[in-house]
Formats: C-alpha cells, sequence, structure tokens
C-alpha cells in the first residue's frame, strides 16, 4: 500500500492533520500485514466503484484499498546536522514511498512560528536544505567506496563514481535527486534507489489554511506557494487542519453537511490521498464476491501476476490466467453474471497490463 510520510517545520499543522488521519481511521483488523505504531495513522481510498460492488454483492465483508500515513515529527532548521529530536527520524522518510509536506498558510498570533512569520517557500526551503544535506552524506559516503573500487580499474566502480559526484554536485548546488533520476543512465538511477534517497521521492505540498479561507479556497500565501510549486512542478493540496480535524469525528450525513457549507467536494484527506496515488501512479483493482468485496493498490502498468502477487505471492508464482471484467462493463450490465453472457469476461494471461477498475478473478496453482 502508499506510504505516505508527513515532513513540515514544528506549528504548521502535521498533529492536527495527523490526528485527523488516526479519527477517520481505517479498520486495523483488516489490514494484518500492516504494523501498527503510534506514528502510523491509516485512511481508506474513496472509491465509488467499490461502493457500487457492495450495491450489488452484499458482501460479509468489505475493505477497502488503504493508505498509510507517517508523522515524522522534528525536521527543524539544523535536524541534517543532529538538532531538533536528532537524526532519527529521517530513517522513518525512508521507509516511505512519498512525502507530503505540509505549509503554514495561515497566520495566527497565538501559534508562534518557528521562524517569526508565515513565508511557505521560505519554509519549503529549510526542510529541502535539511534533506539535501542528509542525501549528500549518503552519496559522500557512497562516493568514498566507489572512488576505491574505481582505482582497482573496475569498469561498474567507475560509471559509479561519475554518478555519484553528478549528485553530489547537483545536492551541493540544492538541486533535488529527483531532478536528476530518469535521465543520467541507469548507474545513477541504481543508486538513487539503492541510498533511498530523500530528495528523490515523490513530494506534494499540502497548504494548510485557516477555515476561513477554505471558501475561496486559499489566500495570498496560498497563492505565493502554488506560484513556487507550478515552477517545480510539484502539486499543491489546500487543506484545512482544523476543519479536517472536525470532519474526522463526524457521522456521514453531518460530514455530506459541513462539506457543502464549505463548498468543497470531499474532505481534504481525501483530497490528499488521491494526489498521492496521482504521484505515485498507483492504480486499483478489485476483487468481488459473497464474502468480501475488496479495493487492492497496484502500479500503473503491472501486468496480471504482478497484481495477483499484490494479493498473496503464492498467487503470482502460480499464476495460471484471469478471468477480468472492466468495470464499465460490470456497471453497464449490473453483475458479473450479466457481464459473462453477454461475452464481456474476457481470459487473460501472464501478459495482460490490469488497467484501473479491473474486477479481477484469479486462476492459480497451488
Ligand atoms: P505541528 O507542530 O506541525 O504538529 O502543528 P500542530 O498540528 O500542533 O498545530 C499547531 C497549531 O496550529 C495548533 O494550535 C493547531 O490548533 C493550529 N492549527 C493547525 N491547523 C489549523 C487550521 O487549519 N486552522 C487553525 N485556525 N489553526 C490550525
Amino acid at each position: 500500500s502508499l506510504k505516505c510520510g508527513i515532513v513540515g517545520l514544528p506549528n504548521v499543522g502535521k498533529s492536527t492533520i495527523f490526528n485527523a488521519i488516526t479519527n477517520a481511521g481505517a479498520e486495523a483488523a483488516n489490514y494484518p500485514f500492516c504494523t501498527i505504531e503510534p506514528n502510523v495513522g491509516m485512511v481508506s481510498v474513496p472509491d465509488s466503484r467499490l461502493d457500487e460492488l457492495v450495491k450489488v454483492y452484499n458482501p460479509k465483508s468489505i475493505v477497502p484499498a488503504v493508505t498509510e500515513f507517517v508523522d515524522i515529527a522534528g525536521l527543524v532548521k539544523g535536524a541534517s546536522k543532529g538538532e531538533g529530536l536528532g537524526n532519527q527520524f529521517l530513517t522513518h522518510i525512508r521507509e516511505c514511498n512519498a512525502i507530503m509536506e505540509v505549509v503554514r498558510c495561515f497566520e495566527d498570533d497565538d501559534i508562534t512560528h518557528v521562524l517569526g512569520s508565515v513565508d511557505p517557500v521560505r519554509d519549503i526551503d529549510i526542510i529541502e536544505t535539511e534533506l539535501i544535506l542528509k542525501d549528500l552524506d549518503s552519496v559522500e559516503k557512497r562516493l568514498n567506496t566507489e572512488a576505491k573500487a574505481a582505482r582497482t580499474g573496475n569498469a561498474k566502480a567507475k560509471e559509479n563514481l561519475e554518478a555519484c559526484e553528478l549528485l553530489k554536485k547537483g545536492l551541493e548546488e540544492g538541486h533535488s535527486a529527483r531532478e536528476y533520476i530518469g535521465k543520467n543512465g541507469d548507474a545513477l538511477d541504481a543508486i538513487v534507489q539503492d541510498l533511498a534517497l530523500l530528495t528523490a521521492k515523490p513530494l506534494f505540498y499540502c497548504a494548510n489554511i485557516r477555515e476561513d479561507d477554505l471558501e475561496k479556497k486559499g489566500n495570498a500565501y496560498v497563492d505565493q506557494l502554488k506560484e513556487f510549486a507550478a515552477k517545480q512542478g510539484t502539486s499543491v493540496v489546500v487543506i484545512s487542519g482544523k476543519i479536517e480535524e472536525e470532519l474526522s469525528t463526524m457521522e456521514p450525513e453531518d460530514k455530506a453537511e459541513l462539506l457543502k457549507d464549505y463548498g468543497m467536494e470531499e474532505s481534504g484527506l481525501d483530497s490528499v490521498v488521491r494526489e498521492g496515488y496521482r504521484i505515485l501512479g498507483l492504480q486499483t483493482f478489485f476483487t468481488a464476491g459473497e464474502k468480501e468485496c475488496r479495493a487492492w493498490t497496484f502500479e500503473k502498468g503491472s501486468k496480471a501476476p504482478r497484481c495477483a502477487g499484490v494479493i498473496h505471492s503464492d498467487f503470482e508464482k502460480g499464476f495460471i490466467r484471469a478471468e477480468t471484467l472492466a468495470f464499465e462493463d460490470f456497471r453497464k450490465y449490473g453483475s458479473w453474471n450479466a457481464a459473462k453472457e453477454a461475452g464481456v469476461v474476457r481470459t487473460e494471461g501472464k501478459e495482460y497490463v490490469v488497467k484501473d477498475g479491473d474486477i479481477m478473478y484469479y486462476l492459480f496453482n497451488v
């Protein structure tokens, strides 16, 4: 599943948003593979297609896809050099596959900003610098090892050394590692992945605004942030932590009412999950039956055996074939059997690239 780290300076609203996530919490019992730690919260991925399946199958158990959020506290100026909570939290970020950076875009005289004023771009710069410094450490260490190996005439090491040098130079100039991946050769990409560089992780900004600014969906700070993010090609999700906290404990009808009051189509958490999925290229397939209707997360472009492996590694190993139904066809015919009679349930083999929304039924050897 998607594991998203929440970073940001102190007093920007991380805990408030994290509380909302824990309150909204997906039922942990359904996800035995997840270890629940105090700094980890899980939310269900909103998907109306799962609701449609449930209406037809009326299953005993309904399991949405989940996103894990990890609250990564302690990122302050100087963190890479051991200020604040020190360095350990960076290991938490390494385990995440995406980063949500909460950026304070609200003024409040009662809530100190650690740097005295609200300034989204400056705040982003501080966090980025800390992450870059940390990556620089990792790259320099690797560079030294490769340099030693290269001296013995090892061609691969020489190639790796060049990649490290390029990365080091870039980081020193204040660039993120993500600017270098996918265009500087396989050696560099492999090193970035190997070192799990922090500035290579997909990232988006979460602008935290006051509830009074929600209706106009922003303010001057959000505009500054958006302008900056657009230049970087990074996306921005605007939310109000306070409202999310309220929404997270509400009954569905009250929740709908409050969303309507603020002119929102969905909760901020839903938008955040959606964005996480988008930047990671994640999609959903379904399994459906009277026992269980369930949504599963897979990487866009994955073939059928790989997707079967999301359910269980044995399904991947013993994969024979899959019967599959596109969600639109399920909707059109109203049930699997009707779709089958209409001839739109397909049999697909190992090479089939699973599509978002596919309902899958796997056949496999045990
Ligand atoms: P953290 O240090 O980043 O975890 O920040 P917190 O979540 O503890 O928030 C810092 C302060 O800002 C708290 O007093 C929150 O109540 C307040 N705060 C957070 N989000 C909002 C918001 O959306 N609106 C308003 N008015 N206050 C907020």
